[in-house]
């Protein structure tokens, strides 16, 4: 489809070419995405950043532009072999601006487009999965001598485990959509769980583990696959790149891609690991930092599997408490259970802490 005022949008960015044809890209669900085909046979992607779920697109914008211009930096400076073969890179508006902000509020940025190249969906194989699994890994580690200070947080606290229990004990309190009742099982189950949400802080505080610059949204489909070789070709989607702890990367990629059953399947007998895959995002990311990782640092990997589906069941009751403010829903329990799947989630993702020990004192 031909949108006339995108394609101005388009040319609003220094590309090589005038824009001449847009089309929407239906993958990805939180902002809007679109391939721009140019006249000299260029392509690139445009993005309106969703204002709703990012409150503070510059902010956002600030580490995107710090993140890649520093790998840009690192890949021309001798000795540094990322293993994917491109870094996401922005391409300046007319006016030499990293991103456009338009008189209407919106904020739109651009990138090339990374020809012959896929996204594995929501059920990758288990060769994508490692290559994923590698990708992020080494995002992780090409960034390890990354000045954190400089970046901010485009969502507060994202994965923080006390401010996500806060934040359902006011909902459980303010009670205000009249849920509670009918919730009780799930609120309980997330607060036996207190010690499992406030563990990487209690790390955090104690110096045990390192604050590193994570991605903090390591699906599947935030990684390009070469066409041809399968491998890693670039790491994308850094809407969420701030400091965090390298067990949110791990784990978050474990929980939506080892578990294969949709994150709101009810039916939670269909909730059910599987071992090959798990395995493979755990050897994928341990190789993918290529030694950069501390030795607990390593260890505490092995809580990431479950951390990250307790922290969603907890986002998702919250919001399920207040009324569906948040996420999107397709019916009214939708919510509700997305939270028990991932409650489901978390359960059969025991089993994967002894893999992560294996596999790290292997
Ligand atoms: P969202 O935050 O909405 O998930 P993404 O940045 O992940 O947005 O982009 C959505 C989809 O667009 C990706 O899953 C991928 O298929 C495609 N895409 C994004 N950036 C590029 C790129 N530079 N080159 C090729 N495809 C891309
Ligand atoms: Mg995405
Ligand atoms: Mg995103």
């Amino acid at each position: 489809m031909l949108m006339s005022s995108t394609i101005d949008i388009a040319n609003s960015f220094a590309i090589t070419a005038p824009a001449v044809r847009v089309q929407s890209i239906d993958e990805g669900h939180i902002n809007d995405t679109y391939m721009v085909d140019a006249i000299d046979n260029t392509h690139y992607v445009l993005q309106r950043i969703n204002h709703g779920v990012f409150p503070d697109p510059q902010g956002l914008m600030h580490n995107f532009k710090l993140v890649t211009d520093y790998l840009h930096g690192k890949l021309q400076s001798t000795g540094y072999h990322p293993l994917t073969r491109r870094v996401l890179q922005l391409i300046a508006t007319n006016e030499g601006e990293p991103y456009l902000s338009t008189s209407q509020g919106e904020y739109w940025r651009m990138c090339p487009f990374i020809a012959n190249t896929h996204s594995a969906g929501h059920v990758a194989s288990t060769q994508e999965v490692y290559q994923a699994g590698l990708g992020f890994g080494d995002f992780l580690a090409g960034l390890v001598d990354f000045p954190m200070e400089q970046l901010t947080e485009p969502i507060a606290k994202f994965h923080h485990g006390p401010s996500r229990l806060a934040q359902l004990s006011e909902a459980v309190i303010e009670d205000r959509a009249d849920r509670l009742k009918q919730v009780q099982c799930e609120v309980e189950v997330i607060q036996k769980h207190t010690d499992l949400l406030q563990q990487p802080q209690h790390w955090i505080d104690a110096g045990r583990v390192p604050l590193r610059v994570t991605h903090n949204d390591t699906k599947c489909n935030n990684i390009l696959l070469d066409n041809e070789t399968g491998e890693a070709a670039c790491v994308i989607d850094l809407d969420t790149v701030m400091p965090g702890l390298a067990l949110y990367d791990l784990g978050d990629l474990v929980r939506t891609s080892a578990c294969l059953a949709a994150e709101d399947e009810t039916d939670l007998s269909k909730v059910e690991v599987d071992t090959d895959r798990l395995r493979a995002a755990v050897s994928g990311f341990v190789e993918g930092t290529r030694g950069v990782l501390k030795p607990f640092e390593l260890q505490s990997l092995a809580i990431g599997p479950t951390y990250m589906p307790l922290i969603m069941a907890t986002r998702f009751l919250t919001d399920y408490l207040l009324g569906d403010s948040y996420y999107k829903i397709d019916y009214p329990q939708h919510n509700l259970d997305r939270c028990r799947n991932q409650l489901a989630v978390m359960k059969c993702l025991q089993e994967a802490e002894a893999i992560v020990l294996e596999r790290i004192h292997s």
